[in-house]
């Protein structure tokens, strides 16, 4: 059935489902939403509704060719520059090269966009990470939503709708997506039979929404620094151990885990707001199974000074973006934790 193989949003998938029954299919559509909730995959699951004959039955040779897209690995901007078709000839993305939606694969939208369907009625195409669209992207794709072609959907997909031009989402329908409850993703991981139940539960509560940062997370690692990170917080409330936190420090800043940084920032950010939750009275911890840990802190330090991490570490992500180096960054709020 429609819809049935996707976790969360509900709404999402009532709207969608409403929209395909009633036949009367906007030009232009607009996923909003939090990264990893899977809007593409709600995408193509919306193109399966308008395509296939029996309403998206996920089985038969239209569902199963729409959606399989091979895109190249990143290797020279050119090779982005058209709409990378599935298996299915209708339905097509159109996808970044590194940080950019170059112009040329907008413009190649407008190609496609404007050639009759060769199997379906229609023909539908997803832009994937609109936001990465530079000036001149934009402006191309406006011309296209500006004169929409009768038989082709676009579907806009992004995670900061609000970086769109004004004159874009004006011409879109807006579909929101929201996180995904860790209980949804917690049943889901459950179910697909490689998670044991404590692992599920570690995953779905550590990817904040996300299903596809449940999938990813590389839970062995995810254990490892997050102990590290319980002893940054011990070192610096009980023991005063700042040898112990500029040695974590380093690990936190292993070349290794580079692309890992920004997670291990917001580990050590719920193990506070965890301590403040605790000191708070409230039972809704982001790490539950570390409860006795958060018992200790809370009884060890006073709730202005977690307040004061807490901002330390918002500082340090708003100054992270003006790429300032990481080691200096974490040696610096460690030493401020310690002080
Ligand atoms: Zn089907």
């Amino acid at each position: 059935m429609m819809f049935d193989k996707l976790i969360g949003n509900e709404e999402a998938k009532a709207r969608l489902g409403r929209m395909a029954a009633s036949g009367r299919i906007p030009n232009a559509l607009l996923f909003a939403g939090p990264e990893g909730v899977g809007k593409k995959e709600f995408a193509f699951e919306f193109a399966r509704l308008l395509m296939c004959r029996a309403g998206g039955c996920g089985t038969c040779s239209i569902c199963s060719r729409i959606g399989k897209v091979e895109i190249p690995k990143p290797e020279k901007g050119e090779d982005f520059d058209r709409v990378f078709l599935s298996d299915h000839p209708d339905v097509g993305l159109v996808v970044p090269y590194k940080r950019n939606l170059r112009v040329g694969s907008i413009r190649a939208l407008e190609r496609e966009a404007n050639f009759r369907p060769f199997e379906s009625e229609r023909r539908l195409f997803v832009i994937d990470d609109a936001e990465k669209m530079n000036d001149s992207a934009s402006n191309a794709l406006l011309k296209t939503l500006e004169e929409p072609p009768a038989t082709t959907d676009i579907i806009v997909i992004s995670a900061r709708p609000d970086s769109l031009l004004q004159t874009i989402r004006s011409r879109c329908q807006m579909i929101r997506f929201v996180p995904v409850e860790a209980r949804s993703i917690e049943t889901f991981l459950r179910s697909s039979g490689t998670y044991s139940a404590e692992d599920a539960a570690l995953a779905s509560r550590a990817a904040r929404g996300s299903v596809a940062k449940a999938l990813s997370l590389d839970l062995e690692w995810f254990r490892q620094m997050r102990g590290l990170l319980i002893d940054v917080i011990r070192s610096a409330i009980l023991t005063g151990n700042i040898a112990t936190m500029l040695q974590i420090s380093e690990q936190v800043n292993d070349p290794r885990n580079k692309d890992l940084f920004e997670e291990s920032v917001d580990i050590l950010q719920s193990l506070i707001r965890d301590t403040l939750a605790f000191q708070k009275g409230s039972s809704d911890l982001a790490n539950p199974d570390l409860a006795d840990h958060f018992r200790e802190f809370a009884d060890a330090v006073e709730t202005s000074t977690i307040e004061r991490w807490n901002n330390e570490i918002e500082d340090m992500r708003l100054n992270l973006f003006v790429n300032i180096n990481r080691k200096v960054a974490i040696d610096g709020l460690f030493a401020r934790m310690a002080a």
